[in-house]
């Protein structure tokens, strides 16, 4: 069927929420607020008052639904992408952890082929190995490195095309020419997992990072240094208007003041909501891995997050993006419509998408509805509706 018109619902959209019904053709939005006759042929969905957003945008995640896309099959990454375009993310940015180079290089040829087969797949976001030891989370710090000009030539050419993220810490050598590099390359680059003091994060601006993954989580912000009192890469963050950030909005990552100040100083254009969800993601467990199913990745879940097993870190998340947007109201106290936009808009910004993130005639008919609980009733991804979880 080539036409679906959704009716009847609550339409978010420019800030704003409208009656309205939308048009889709095929895969795209013919008209965002249709008030001419039915066409033949067009399959209605009735939207119940429900709620009408563009379909959530989540720019990092490493795993759902048991698998992880280090496991470097195409199962997993189907599977992941699944489960989050079950939970509402119609476009996903898997990420990977940081693993050997054989290992990366491999996961990216299984996502060459995986992409071709699950629409939500945006590209890759390589999160590592470039980091700091001393920020390091729950990555293995024997494998953080420094980059080199031939291994990040390697890098870009097996990851040519696929790989659209990468996060990295500024203050490691050789990360200027590594900077430069990856913006001629069309690679957004992310400063995360660093320790870098703000002189050095904004001096990493100018070399071309954009973008900060996961403030507050391997962030720091001021602090002494060989008793000085220094600024760090969130004061760096918000000097510079230009850098555009992200935050984890589990409910446990991120606080509400801490969201809320992003907000307030970068505005909602500049943050986006994200899961960084792994493994356990969209299951009921209390116990998995972080990245490869080795017994040194062994994480737990507990109170709606991974952890560490000596529970000295988190390991990520184990949200959705349906998780995120019920936070968003009963945690995090947002205007839907802010919340929306962090979800959609913004990280389509961040990616340089143009035709994902709004409802709006010729973009992507991907679609999400909710309720007022925020619970999600329906799923439409390139115009199709999909099962929901
Ligand atoms: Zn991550």
């Amino acid at each position: 069927m080539s036409y679906l018109l959704i009716q009847n619902g609550k339409v978010i959209a420019n800030g704003e929420i409208r009656k309205g019904d939308i048009l889709i053709h095929d895969t795209k939005i013919l008209d965002d607020n249709f008030a001419g006759e039915i066409p033949v042929d067009c399959e209605v969905l009735d939207a119940k008052g429900n709620y009408v957003s563009p379909g959530f945008i989540d720019i990092h995640v490493h795993g759902g639904a048991g698998y992880d896309i280090m496991d470097c099959t195409e199962e997993a990454f189907c599977e992941v992408a699944n489960i989050h375009l079950k939970n509402g993310t119609t476009t996903i940015v898997p990420t990977a952890v940081t693993a050997p180079m054989e290992d990366i290089y491999e996961m990216i040829e299984v996502c060459k082929k995986a992409i071709d087969k699950c629409p939500s797949i945006y590209g890759l976001h390589l999160e590592g190995p470039y980091l700091s030891v001393n920020q390091k989370g729950a990555h293995n710090e024997k494998l953080l490195h420094a980059p080199t000009t031939e291994e990040t030539k390697q890098l870009l050419e097996v990851g040519k095309g696929i790989i659209c993220r990468m996060t990295a810490a500024c203050e490691l050598d050789n990360m200027q020419e590594f900077a430069q590099t990856l913006k001629e390359h069309g690679v957004g680059l992310a400063l995360g997992h660093s320790d870098a003091t703000a002189a050095q994060a904004l001096e990493g601006f100018r070399w071309g990072f954009s973008h900060i993954t996961h403030l507050y989580s391997a962030t720091p912000s001021v602090r002494k240094i060989n008793q000085v009192v220094t600024a760090g890469v969130i004061e760096a963050a918000y000097l510079d208007d230009a850098v555009t950030v992200e935050l984890i909005a589990d409910g446990n990552h991120a606080t509400e003041h801490g969201l809320k100040l992003a907000m307030k100083i970068k505005g909602t254009d500049n943050v986006a909501l994200v899961t960084d969800a792994i493994r356990p993601a969209g299951l009921d467990v209390t116990e998995s891995y972080l990245g490869a199913k080795l017994p040194e990745n062994r994480v737990i879940v507990e109170d709606g997050v991974a952890k560490l097993p000596d529970r000295s870190s988190f390991a990520g998340s184990v949200a959705t993006m349906a998780r995120v947007l019920k936070k968003s109201k009963t945690h995090y106290h947002l205007e839907l419509v802010d919340a929306i936009k962090m979800m959609t808009e913004t990280p389509a910004k961040i990616l340089g998408a143009t035709d994902i993130g709004k409802i709006q005639k010729g973009y992507r008919a991907d679609i999400v509805l909710f309720d007022e609980d925020c619970n999600i009733s329906n799923v439409i991804k390139n115009g199709r509706i999909v099962e929901t979880a």
